[in-house]
């Protein structure tokens, strides 16, 4: 006699604007996919597998047990198949940087949608575009009418598009961390909706360098990371290099400190860190030239701060559209 066929949750996974990394931490989870395939039943996941649009239509609202999203939402599309996945989930989890903050897809919000288009289409170097022919939503051809997404002028995190359940953090979020999210929603361990799920301490917490953090710490020159041989027993911040580290939510494995360069903040701010840029930025510029053994001057000063090369794009490299910011104005 067969077994019953006893049924498995569901699983949905997509992604929005991102650079296909967080599909990769997926596969990275190596051997433990296969415990997580057999555990599941993947409904969706157009990067790997052949579902479409239809097949999640058809489906009733919320008999998904959990949709994990990756990327912005920079589109309709995805603006569209974020709606239409909410709708179809018990629980939405915003998955990675871009999902979660913004992420790099993010720093789009220092330009607009013509800024855009006007770069990509016209001005790169490698584009000839003399009629300056930009995308159209619409367009008619003999066989009928071609439709792109429209593009929108904001990127937006995906809970400034819809509700959110969980955020798994980081580019890419670690594996070990997808397998404790994914084993926390099949046993149903898991915290309070809005969850960040990852440790509430800062990277300075656990970094193999804090031991050699200073207890105060003077900037007296700004160095970019490429300028200097980094000495693998200092801390960033000591150097002069800027490290995201003091703002920034542990859990990621100091994965770039052991790599030889500083954190750029991919993990978002601990929970008592309301907007990690503006955290970074003051805590950094209240560092310049204290306790130096002769006061520097406004010229002095002024010197140092003019090695921040691209501030906006620094301090906010993976939280733009989710900070104070958000975007530049639009005139
Ligand atoms: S500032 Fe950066 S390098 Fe220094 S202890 Fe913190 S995370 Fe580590
Ligand atoms: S060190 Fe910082 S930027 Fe690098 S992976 Fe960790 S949180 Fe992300």
């Amino acid at each position: 006699m067969s077994k019953p066929k006893v049924s498995k949750p569901k699983v949905a996974f997509y992604w929005c604007a991102s650079c296909g990394g967080c599909e990769e931490a997926v596969v990275d989870l190596a051997e433990d996919i296969l415990t997580v395939a057999d555990a599941v039943d993947i409904v969706f996941w157009p990067v790997a597998l052949d579902f479409k649009k239809k097949d999640i239509e058809a489906m009733q609202d919320a008999s998904i047990a959990v949709s994990f999203i990756n990327g912005a939402i920079r589109t309709s599309e995805q603006e569209e198949m974020v709606n239409l996945l909410r709708k179809k989930s018990g629980l939405v989890v915003a998955f990675g940087s871009c999902a979660h903050l913004g992420g790099i897809p993010g720093l789009a919000n220092f330009s607009d949608k013509a800024g855009i288009f006007e770069r990509a289409y016209k001005l790169a170097p490698t584009v000839t575009n003399p009629d300056g022919i930009y995308p159209q939503t619409e367009t008619q051809v003999p066989e009928g009418s071609l439709t792109l997404p429209v593009f929108y002028d904001t990127v937006k995190t995906v809970d400034q598009t819809i509700d959110v359940d969980y955020y798994l953090p980081g580019c890419a979020p670690p594996p070990d961390l997808i397998l404790n999210a994914v084993t926390g929603i099949l046993e149903g361990k898991l915290p309070g909706k809005g969850a960040v799920l990852a440790p509430d301490k800062s990277l300075c917490d656990t970094c193999p360098l804090a031991e050699y953090k200073p207890e105060k710490i003077s900037i007296k020159d700004i160095k970019r990371p490429h300028e200097v041989v980094h000495d693998p027993e200092q801390c960033f911040l000591a150097e002069g290099i800027i490290c995201l580290g003091p703002a920034t939510r542990s859990g990621c494995g100091e994965r770039c400190i052991k790599a030889g360069m500083p954190c750029r903040g991919c993990f978002g701010p601990t929970r008592d860190v309301k907007d990690m840029g503006t955290k970074v930025l003051t805590s950094i510029a209240s560092l310049i030239g204290i306790e130096t053994e002769e006061e520097m001057s406004e010229e002095e000063l002024q010197k140092v701060l003019a090695k921040i090369v691209d501030p906006g794009g620094l301090f906010f490299m993976y939280s733009l559209p989710s900070s104070v910011l958000r975007r530049r104005r639009i005139k």
